[in-house]
C-alpha cells in the first residue's frame, strides 16, 4: 500500500481538466499525457499488453490465475471536473487530522469546515489530503485511478489468490459525459465491470436515474408591434404560461429528493415567432417517464385549444435508463461487490444516484457496471479531499472482489450471456441500508 499516496500524489499533478464544447477527443491534452504515463507504469508492473488506444483511452489486462473464472473489468476515468481548475495542483497531506477547520494555504478564504461537512467530521485522526485552495484536488478521479493501479500490484504479488482475467481501462472526458463514446463492451468482453467513481467509503451505486429529454416548440406569429393587435401570436408569452402550468411545487429538483423524480425546464430561448424550452424528465421508474411526458403534452394541448392560432408541439429524446434495470443480466455483478465490501471490513451501503454515471450506459450497452467508493470528497470544487485510509480499503475491496471472481465459472457477460429479466429494485439491494446522491448528477 505505500505506494498509493505517492501514486496518487504524481497523478493529480498532471491538468487533466476537461473542456466542454471541442470536438477533439479526448477534449485536452494533459489526458494523453497522463495516459502516457499509466500505460509506462503498467508495463513496469508487468502488464505487456498496457497501451494507449487511438482515442487516449488505456487498456491493459492484469493475466488470470484462474484462467476459467470470468473476466471482469475496472474503470477509472483521467479527466477532472471542468467546474475547477486542475492546473499546478499541489497536492497537501494532513496526516492524523485533528479534527479542526482546515485553511487551504494557497487562498485562505478556502476553508473546510468539520461543521460544514459531517464526512470530514467522522475523519479525525485520518490521513486527509487536499488541494492548497487554488485548485480542485482531482481525487475525482485520480484516486480511483491510483486505487486500481495499487489493487494490481498487490495482486501481483498475491499470486495464491485465484483470479479471473482483469481488464483495466482509464478512460477520457467523463466529466463533460463523453465517458463512454469510445467504448466497445464486445472488446472489453467482461461478465461485469466496475466503476471506481463513487464518493466516501463502502458504497455500491446501482441504480441511477431514468432520463429522457423534451424539446417543447412553441410556434407563434411575428408582425411589427405596431400593427399587431388580433394578427400577433407571441410565442414567448406563450412559453411563460406553459412553464407556469407545470407542477413546480411537487415534480421540480427544487422540491423533490430522495427517491422522487422530476421535470426540469434549464434552458429557453427564441422570440416571439418561435420559443423553445428544453425539459429534463426524470425518475427512478422508467414508466413514470411517459406520465412525466404526458403532464408536458396536456400542457401543450390546454395551450393549443386556448390559442388556436399557436403551435405547441412536444418531442421527446431517450437520454439513460436506470441501471437497475440492467444490472439483473448479471446478479453477481452487485452479490460479489457486496461481499467484496464485507470481506474488506466494511459495511456495504447502497446508493441511489440522482443522475447519471457511465456505468447507467455501459449497463445498457450490456455490461452491468456498479460505482465503488474511493475515499473522495467534495468533488468538482477547491475544497475536495480525499481520505487516505479510505482509498486503502478501496484498494482491499478490489482484490477480495478479484478473489470472490476467481471462485466463479461461467462465461463472460457483454458477449455470450443472454439478457435476463431485470431484477425487482428490492432485489439485491432491498436489505440494506439506502441512501440518495444528491450532488452528483453528471449527466444532469
Ligand atoms: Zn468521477
Amino acid at each position: 500500500m505505500k505506494n498509493l499516496l505517492d501514486r496518487f500524489c504524481r497523478y493529480v499533478k498532471v491538468d487533466t481538466r476537461a473542456v466542454d464544447d471541442v470536438k477533439e477527443y479526448p477534449s485536452c491534452k494533459g489526458q494523453l499525457e497522463l495516459a502516457a504515463m499509466l500505460a509506462r507504469e503498467l508495463q513496469a508492473l508487468g502488464l505487456g499488453d498496457a497501451s494507449v488506444d487511438s482515442n487516449g483511452i488505456v487498456t491493459a489486462t492484469v493475466a488470470p490465475t484462474a484462467p476459467s473464472a470470468p473476466p471482469i473489468a475496472w474503470l477509472a476515468h483521467m479527466d477532472t471536473s471542468p467546474e475547477a481548475s486542475g492546473t499546478d495542483v499541489k497536492p497537501i497531506v494532513h496526516r492524523k487530522y485533528d479534527g479542526k477547520d482546515i485553511v487551504l494555504p494557497g487562498d485562505p478564504t478556502q476553508v473546510l469546515r468539520p461543521a460544514e461537512t459531517p464526512t470530514l467530521a467522522r475523519l479525525a485522526g485520518k490521513t486527509i489530503i487536499t488541494s492548497d485552495g487554488t485548485t480542485l484536488l482531482g481525487a475525482d478521479d485520480k484516486a480511483g485511478i491510483a486505487i486500481v493501479m495499487t489493487a494490481i500490484e498487490e495482486l501481483l504479488r498475491a499470486p495464491d489468490i485465484r483470479r479471473g482475467p482483469i481488464r483495466i481501462l482509464f478512460t477520457c472526458d467523463e466529466e463533460i459525459g463523453r465517458g463512454c463514446d469510445k467504448l466497445d463492451v464486445k472488446k472489453i468482453d467482461a461478465a461485469a465491470a466496475y466503476t471506481l467513481d463513487g464518493e466516501d467509503e463502502g458504497w455500491i451505486e446501482h441504480e441511477t436515474f431514468s432520463a429522457n429529454l423534451a424539446t417543447v416548440t412553441i410556434t407563434g406569429a411575428n408582425i411589427h408591434p405596431g400593427f399587431a393587435k388580433g394578427k400577433m401570436v407571441n410565442s414567448v408569452r406563450l412559453a411563460g404560461k406553459f412553464l407556469d402550468r407545470m407542477p413546480w411545487q411537487a415534480l421540480a429538483p427544487e422540491a423533490t429528493s430522495g427517491r422522487e423524480g422530476f421535470l426540469h425546464p434549464y434552458v429557453i430561448e427564441g422570440g416571439v415567432a418561435e420559443t423553445k424550452i428544453k425539459i429534463l424528465l426524470r425518475s427512478f421508474v422508467t414508466s413514470d417517464l411517459k406520465e412525466q411526458q404526458k403532464i408536458l403534452e396536456r400542457i401543450a394541448a390546454n395551450l393549443t385549444a386556448e390559442f388556436p392560432r399557436a403551435k405547441v408541439a412536444v418531442a421527446v429524446k431517450k437520454q439513460y435508463r436506470n441501471m437497475i434495470e440492467h444490472l439483473g443480466k448479471e446478479p453477481r455483478a452487485v452479490e460479489l461487490a457486496t461481499r467484496a465490501v464485507r470481506a474488506a471490513g466494511l459495511e456495504p451501503r447502497f446508493q441511489s444516484v440522482r443522475g447519471g454515471t457511465d456505468g447507467s450506459r455501459l449497463s445498457e450497452m450490456g455490461l452491468p457496471t456498479p460505482n465503488l467508493s474511493v475515499g473522495m470528497h467534495n468533488f468538482h470544487s477547491k475544497l475536495e479531499f480525499a481520505c487516505l485510509e479510505q482509498m486503502e480499503s478501496a484498494v482491499k475491496v478490489l482484490v477480495e472482489l478479484a478473489r470472490l471472481w476467481g471462485r466463479e465459472k461461467g462465461a463472460s457477460g457483454a458477449t455470450g450471456r443472454g439478457a435476463e429479466k431485470p431484477r425487482s429494485r428490492s432485489g439485491a439491494a432491498g436489505k440494506a441500508v439506502r441512501g440518495s446522491k444528491e450532488k452528483k448528477a453528471k449527466k444532469g
